[in-house]
């Protein structure tokens, strides 16, 4: 009999939702036109574009035009930070956080080398942003800041709507990389105080390849692809209006669930945590607040690809560290921002968990966990004898 896989890598990539493919499916059959074109063929793919905005933009408490949809996370981040940046004074001041994803931190590399200046805020063993520390990176050449609403790699989740006040308050405009929120955390932007906001699809059940970028009215916002005056001349480009109307199909589904999956969710997290401490030499990265779907365990005396590699065999896929950086094993740096040695993130696993994941498939887990770790931890012995690979 073959044995079903475990996918605890939710936060990678989620599985595509069925209502959500039909959605798209529905929309690729009979509205796969430009929205731009004046006949009645563009005019039904408007119409598709136009309402999945209006949804998504009440699920978030915006309205129409403060929604851009984007090729993905990434392009929102970049947008975010990179539209915001040109449309200031040259080498005005931006503040970000160790453990951002690399869409952030990336696209603040390239601003620092295009004359920005840009402060990294460490984070400390939590993982948390202090407040206070946040309002003492700001300056009076401050123009935006931005800090992820949760961490892809350890989960902690970070107090957004107070770092939005302290920044608003002192004229600074906030950005949030969302992108790990949508199934876990509320996202109404009013309440958030956030001026943009990026979100992307195949976090919470929908495509890969869309994402969005709120932007509240009035916040100066340059685009970083120029052609034509699509997404409010914020994103040029023909829309994907299938996957965004996956995207939009996806985020009701999220929001709709999220207060049951969050809650069932906890729970198989707890569970599966409780099991993993009590393995020998484990530590869990992270503390304080969290979001209920992932573990990232560090386990003393083993390679977290060995690992990795060993409990795929075993029919888990897992990633280690962050599964974001194209494929490599590159040390994560937000396990180095938590300030753990080099042998804690050695081993460092992330058991990210989804809507579909169950109580049986946690149980498998922990049963097979502590063998496979045993046989990894096991010494290599001289002779060809049957050690670790
Ligand atoms: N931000 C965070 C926190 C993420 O986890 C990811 C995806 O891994 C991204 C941004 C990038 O999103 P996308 O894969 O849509 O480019």
């Amino acid at each position: 009999m073959k044995r079903e896989r475990i996918y605890l890598d939710n936060a990678a990539t989620t599985p595509l939702r069925t209502e959500v493919g039909e959605a798209m499916r529905a929309v690729a059959e009979d509205s796969n036109f430009n929205p731009s074109s004046l006949h009645a063929e563009g005019r039904r793919a408007a119409a598709v574009l136009d309402d999945a905005r209006e949804r998504v933009a009440s699920l978030l408490r915006a309205t129409r035009n403060e929604i851009a949809f984007t090729s993905s996370g990434t392009e929102a981040d970049n947008l975010a930070l990179i539209g915001t940046a040109r449309r200031a004074q040259p080498g005005a001041h931006l503040v970000t956080t160790a453990i951002e994803h690399h869409a952030v931190l990336g696209a603040m590399d390239r601003l620092r080398d295009e004359g920005f200046e840009i402060t990294v805020l460490p984070v400390g063993a939590s993982g948390r942003v202090d407040v206070d520390q946040f309002a003492a990176a700001l300056r009076p050449s401050t123009v935006m800041a931005s800090v992820m609403y949760a961490n892809n790699e350890i989960g902690t989740v970070q107090p957004i709507a107070e770092l939005a006040r302290v920044a608003r308050a002192r004229g600074v405009l906030f950005h949030s990389d969302a992108v790990q929120a949508p199934s876990w955390l509320a996202l109404e932007t009013d309440e958030l105080h956030v001026d943009l906001l990026s979100l992307s699809a195949h976090k919470f059940g929908g495509p890969k390849g869309v994402g969005m970028l709120y932007t509240r009215r009035g916040t100066p916002l340059a685009p970083i692809i120029h052609g034509g005056g699509q997404e409010f001349g914020r994103r040029a480009g023909t829309p994907n209006v299938a996957g965004i109307a996956g995207l939009a199909r996806a985020l009701e589904l999220a929001v709709l669930e999220r207060p049951e999956q969050t809650a069932r969710v906890a729970g198989l997290r707890d569970r599966l945590e409780r099991g993993i401490v009590a393995i020998d030499d484990v530590q869990i990265n992270g503390a304080g607040p969290r979001l209920p779907n992932i573990v990232n365990a560090s386990f003393d005396g083993v390679e977290s690809a060995a690992l990795l590699i060993a409990l795929d065999l075993a029919g888990i896929a897992v990633s280690a560290g962050s599964a974001c950086a194209s494929g490599s094993l590159q040390p994560s740096h937000v396990l180095a921002a938590l300030g753990s040695d080099g042998r804690r993130h050695g081993g460092a696993i992330r058991f990210s968990l989804g809507t579909t994941t169950s109580e049986s498939d946690i149980d498998r887990v922990l049963a097979i966990l502590p063998a496979v770790l045993a046989e990894q931890r096991r010494p290599v012995t001289p002779h060809g004898g049957m050690g670790r690979v």
